[in-house]
């Protein structure tokens, strides 16, 4: 006994940064204290990024020694540091379990992107992206998820990020049961305060995960497409076999988006593969009932893949035919390239799925 009530062993105590208000609030309810202490709670933790108990000097003693002795608060090591010659900058981070993710930060005109990781690794087998290459290792739980925003924010500063992606490593819709808590803290005004417009989750079209999203926390939804037939999609994103083009499309009908908001649909440009006139004709007629925006997404080669970026020329045409339908379009500059940080290049190389990549070989 230390005071009035246990010392809780480590693995036993809920990861503090993981809770959300009503979890929260449900904890100090079970203390016999007023759950209206989340506010403050969870103002420290998140909108002052201060950890330490002592610090949170409008909280009585006992509470600050209870929510030390029977919460944890685990912070991922820091194992690389990468700013690239754009500005983009990447953290690779170490999980207590070894695992590895990686974080990214874009820094824009008049924004500044975070794109975080929802799993260690990924299991859908993208041919296309280095996760999908390696395979899941886990899910990430709620808390390593909102790491990764204090972690971007401790070196950036609070106000350095304006908009959250859910575009780093895994699947999302994969793990709504962490993702929709971390949703949560982002959008509490007592936590992160980020509106629902500043966040985006992105899918490869993983259609049960899309209507609970929706019915949950309806945010800015980015849908992974990459190709305007199933014959094409079912190689390039394999989950497509499970829900063909037909299906996803009508998931995103139904989707809850809010008046004047669309949908992102996700294509990256594979010489020879996706890129031809007739794909784009085809995705304008897939979208044409959607409130839609195209991201055309040059492809970012890695190690071990074989497909080629389509070349300027071809990206440019194909992009015209899409405006020419009236449907918005941008084409994505690769970001952060030059070290590793593009979309679909972020592997966590220290140990990850099947394929482990060991940090250093004894002889
Ligand atoms: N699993 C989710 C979240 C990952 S988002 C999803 O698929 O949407 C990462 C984005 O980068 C996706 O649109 C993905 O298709 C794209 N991507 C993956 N590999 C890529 C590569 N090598 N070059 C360009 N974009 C890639």
């Amino acid at each position: 006994m230390m005071g009035d009530f246990l010392v809780v062993a480590p693995a036993e105590r809920p990861h503090l940064l993981g809770l959300g208000r009503q979890s929260l609030a449900k904890l100090l309810r079970t203390w016999g204290e007023s759950p209206f202490r989340a506010n403050q709670i969870l103002q420290w933790l998140h909108t002052r990024q201060v950890t330490d108990f002592a610090a949170m000097t409008d909280i009585s003693k006992t509470l600050r020694a209870r929510l030390a002795a029977e919460t944890r608060i685990d912070m991922p090591e820091i194992i690389a540091d990468q700013t690239a010659a754009d500005c983009t900058r990447k953290w690779l981070l170490r999980l207590p379990d070894g695992n590895a993710i990686e974080t990214v930060f874009i820094p824009g005109e008049d924004r500044g992107t975070l794109c975080i990781s929802s799993q260690v690794g990924c299991s859908l087998a993208c041919s296309f992206c280095a996760t999908g290459a390696q395979g899941l290792s886990r899910n990430l739980e709620t808390h390593e998820i909102i790491a990764q925003v204090r972690v971007a924010r401790d070196f950036l500063g609070l106000d350095a990020i304006t908009n959250i992606v859910f575009m780093g490593m895994g699947e999302p819709m994969l793990n709504l049961r962490e993702v929709l808590p971390a949703l949560d803290l982002l959008r509490d005004d007592y936590a992160y305060g980020f509106g629902a417009r500043r966040i985006t989750v992105s899918t490869a079209g993983v259609v049960p995960g899309m209507d609970r999203l929706g019915a949950e926390s309806p945010v800015n939804l980015a849908i992974s497409l990459h190709a305007s037939r199933d014959e094409i999609r079912d190689i390039l994103v394999p989950v497509n076999r499970h829900y063909p083009l037909a299906e996803l499309l009508a998931a995103c009908r139904r989707y809850p988006l809010p008046p004047r908001r669309r949908i992102t649909f996700e294509y990256v440009m594979l010489e020879g593969v996706n890129d031809a006139d007739s794909h784009a004709r085809e995705l304008l007629r897939l979208l044409r009932d959607i409130p839609a925006m195209v991201n055309l997404i040059p492809f970012n080669p890695f190690p071990g893949s074989d497909y080629k970026r389509s070349p300027q020329v071809r990206i440019d045409a194909f992009r015209d035919i899409i405006l020419r339908g009236n449907v918005m379009t941008v084409t994505r500059r690769p970001r952060g390239d030059d070290i590793a940080a593009a979309c679909g290049q972020l592997a966590g190389q220290v140990r990850a799925g099947r394929r482990s990549i060991p940090l250093a070989v004894h002889s």
